[in-house]
């Protein structure tokens, strides 16, 4: 799996990189023998796999719940129009496009929500964890699971011409909860890019920050860590970068109450932006090809491929995975998304 860079190829592959004294062979080295697991492979996350891949790191997995869509691809670097017109699941089409691009490492795409009960199996084993996503209650989710387990993850998100970027490690550094919960939280998360929308350019930016913290951690160099939190609005160009220090009264660093992952409150049906809800349906499994032919008189454009099936109840339009989940466009109304689920897909 991971091949020593004594084979001549894989040396020249990575002489850019090895020439740079930060990173040297010996970091190289490093970087194939380590591993990440990217949480979300939306803008930032499939920027950022596509640089790690590059990069030589040895293990990537990318996790995703969600499909390719056309508006995904002002922004979203790995995917393209074909991924849209087959409404593949982007980690199904990341896995590919991320193959292509070094098929001399291991990558592998999940399909996937992450919730508390699945946090364990999702993220554990791997060096680093890496934030993709798009909201704040699995940002929280990855700090509890971070903080338990005593893995360094990489905060990371953009909305609008802005973003941000931070490196957890725990005890070490201030976490996601030392900065946004208690009396110095920072404000501002209720925007988001379904509402104010977001530039392609940020998304690049802050995933070049969080990919080259990425590098310094995984070969090795945590002394090269700029140890900020760092934001940037990309259309004023204005950057700031502030010292965040450790809640001494933190919930989850310094308390150790992991409520995120103990996720009792997590609930079954979740906002996922865009005018649209998700149904969770922990580990149940549909067989897309026999749902499809029973929807085929009931529902409108029904279509499945081997990852989901799609169909229309105007004006609503449900996406089912074979595990189970749902998401439903057209309403943010968590008993209209229960009630065409419960109709057209059975309790
Ligand atoms: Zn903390």
């Amino acid at each position: 799996m991971n091949p020593p860079l004594k084979d001549a190829s894989l040396f020249e592959r990575y002489s850019r990189q090895i020439l740079f004294s930060g990173i040297g062979e010996a970091g190289q080295q490093r970087l194939a023998s380590s591993s990440a697991v990217i949480v979300g492979c939306g803008a930032i996350g499939a920027a950022t796999a596509s640089l790690l891949a590059r990069a030589g790191v040895g293990r990537l997995r990318v996790l995703d719940r969600d499909f390719v869509e056309p508006s995904n691809l002002q922004r979203q670097s790995l995917f393209d129009e074909s991924d849209a017109r087959e409404s593949l699941p982007k980690a199904v089409a990341a896995q590919q496009k991320l193959r292509c691009i070094n098929s001399s490492i291991f990558i592998e795409g999940v399909v996937a929500d992450l919730i508390p009960q699945n946090a364990d199996e999702l993220l554990s084993g791997f060096d680093l964890i890496l934030d993709g996503t798009d909201n704040f209650e699995t940002r929280f989710l990855i700090n509890d699971f971070a903080v338990k387990n005593n893995r360094p993850w990489i905060y990371a998100a953009a909305v609008g011409s802005y973003g941000v970027t931070m490196t957890i490690r725990p005890c070490l550094t201030a976490c996601l909860a030392c900065l946004l919960e208690g009396e110095r939280s920072v404000s501002g998360a209720e925007e988001t890019c379904d509402t104010v929308g977001v530039l392609g350019p940020v998304v690049q930016l802050i995933s070049s920050l969080e990919s080259a913290e990425a590098l310094k951690l995984l070969a090795g160099k945590e002394g090269a860590l700029h140890g900020r939190l760092i934001s940037s609005d990309i259309w004023s160009g204005r950057f700031q970068t502030v010292e965040i220090s450790r809640d001494p009264n933190c919930r989850a660093c310094a308390r150790h109450e992991f409520s995120y992952l103990e996720g009792d409150a997590q609930p079954h049906v979740t906002m996922c932006g865009r005018d649209s809800v998700q149904i969770h349906e922990r580990s149940r499994s549909l067989d897309l090809a026999a749902l499809g032919a029973r929807l085929a008189t009931a529902a409108e454009s029904v279509r499945h491929n081997e990852f989901l099936l799609r169909f229309r109840v105007p004006p609503y339009e449900m996406t089912v995975f074979a595990d189970g989940r749902a998401i439903l466009k057209g309403s943010q109304d968590p008993a209209v998304a229960r009630s065409i689920y419960a109709r057209f897909i059975g309790a």
